[in-house]
């Protein structure tokens, strides 16, 4: 599946807040949306123009989608398998793409970022319920184990990024066995578990019309 290749601090400066796409240097000073927090490019500065109802939802659709390292098409298919579901759309949407291993495996920790996750998972390094998988969409169920290959479990950068983690894990909807280099997805979050600044109404009133 394609995905984004250009850089990637110009989305976080496009879309006003930190999207966390960098990993360790997010939370560094290096941190370009910290230093240039105005839109990229040559008007980024000056222009301060009003967004219309359809730009407020089109930037949240485009937040989202950065987010989660994920392009229009797959976007689409999400939000009409979210429409299909019971409940709330939105809702329904978010927890799709919460439910992403790419996701996971950087919830968990074992990455530290999505982009590395996907990575990661794409280079076959993780076991889910004891089998090989390296597709990063792959959707985790309740009580999915992820746990690292054993060849892999001496990798840099997964124990760089696992140094993160301290005490007990934030998450409730995941376990980590930090030992054993293993988590467990417990449950398909709730809303109010993902800790996530957004507005997926607006995705909802921008693809309703
Ligand atoms: Fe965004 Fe991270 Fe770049 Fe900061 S370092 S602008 S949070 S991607």
């Amino acid at each position: 599946m394609a995905r984004y290749t250009g850089p990637v601090c110009k989305l976080c400066r496009r879309e006003g807040m930190k999207l966390f796409l960098k990993g360790e240097r997010c939370n560094s000073t290096k941190c370009s949306f910290e230093t240039k927090s105005y839109a990229p490019g040559q008007h980024g500065q000056t222009n301060r123009r009003r967004l219309s109802n359809y730009g407020l939802q089109l930037r949240e659709k485009q937040k989202i989608k950065r987010i989660y390292g994920v392009l229009e098409t797959q976007f689409r298919r999400y939000f009409a398998n979210a429409d299909n579901e019971k409940g709330i759309t939105g809702t329904n949407l978010m927890k799709i793409l919460e439910s992403r291993l790419d996701n996971v495996v950087y919830r968990i920790g074992f990455a530290s970022s999505r982009n590395m996750a996907r990575q990661l998972v794409l280079h076959r390094h993780f076991l889910v319920n004891g089998k090989n998988v390296d597709i990063p969409s792959y959707q985790c169920k309740a009580g999915d184990t992820i746990q690292v290959r054993e060849n892999s479990k001496k990798l840099v950068y997964i124990h760089d990024s696992m140094k993160r983690i301290r005490g007990d894990h934030d998450l409730p909807w995941l376990i980590l066995d930090k030992a054993k280099m293993q988590g467990i997805f417990i449950q398909v979050p709730e809303r109010d578990q993902m800790g996530l600044d957004v507005n997926e109404q607006l995705v909802v009133e921008l693809y309703s019309k």
